[in-house]
């Protein structure tokens, strides 16, 4: 059994201040750490539970001199369809989320809300679809307990494991480091024991993705795109033929708004 993990940093337990993608962030180098050691914590388990094969998604820096051995470590995710299961560590929830840490979509600084269909998606819900587009369940989620209610709204019967609890954008109460890896390595134990009763996450076609903006110039580029449309002064929609058109297109603009944000 091959499983693919997509590791973030903004929902692992201990990261709390942000910036972490921004020029000049200070608390990258703590949080990195944290991020790989709940990492490794989750290898272990999958491999105690029979996963043969890991590829691993880097977002944010791994901490290579801890990072465990064995694992393929790629950049995009576009491995997951050469998996048989999905599984998310260091997950944050969606933009606009109370309570949630660190929470935002694709880009911190621009993405009020993106929808899919008129429903709010997140990374973990974008994520989550592009892998069921190829047939693929979403089995596992550590993360916020933001993160862990939006993946159980989002995929029935899924495992997760929450390892800090929002109080707000920047505070939480967080468990310790060794609390967070055990409760990490039972719950991906017990979600490959429980995969057949994950299904995975299909989105309707054709698929309608929304954008509100937090600037009226980003609604008006995006607008010179041919097939896309203004709602208002900061929302813009596109329909795409499937979700991996779909995600491409978030891909792409999501990229574009990370590189808007940096600049400010
Ligand atoms: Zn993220």
């Amino acid at each position: 059994m091959k499983l693919f993990v997509e590791v973030d940093l903004e929902g692992v337990s201990g990261a709390v201040y942000g910036g972490y993608g921004l020029p000049k962030s200070k608390e990258g180098g703590r949080s990195e750490l944290l991020m790989t050691l709940e990492l490794n914590a989750l290898v272990e388990g999958a491999r105690a539970a029979g996963i043969s094969k890991l590829q691993v998604c880097e977002s944010h820096p791994f901490n290579k001199n801890c990072l465990i051995g064995g694992i393929d470590v790629v950049h995009e995710i576009e491995k997951i369809q050469d998996c048989d299961l999905l599984a998310f560590v260091g997950r944050h929830a969606r933009a606009g989320l109370e309570k949630s840490v660190l929470s935002h979509t694709g880009s911190g600084r621009s993405v009020i809300d993106f929808r899919v269909n008129g429903k709010s998606f997140g990374e973990l819900g974008i994520v989550a679809a592009y892998a069921g587009h190829f047939g693929v369940p979403a089995i596992f989620v550590s993360g916020d307990r933001a993160a862990t209610e939006e993946a159980e709204d989002f995929i029935p019967n899924v495992t997760t494991v929450a390892v800090s609890e929002g109080l707000g954008n920047h505070s939480a109460i967080c468990l310790a480091p060794q609390k967070a890896h055990k409760l990490i390595k039972a719950g991906i134990i017990r979600a490959i024991q429980n995969r057949r009763k994950v299904k995975p996450l299909v989105v309707k076609k054709p698929v309608t993705i929304e954008y509100e903006l937090k600037y009226p110039a980003q609604a008006d580029r995006f607008a010179l795109v041919p097939g896309v449309t203004k709602k208002n002064d900061r929302t813009v929609t596109y329909t795409c033929k499937n979700f991996l058109e779909a995600y491409r297109t978030y891909l792409a603009t999501s990229l574009a708004l990370i590189w808007w944000d940096a600049k400010g």
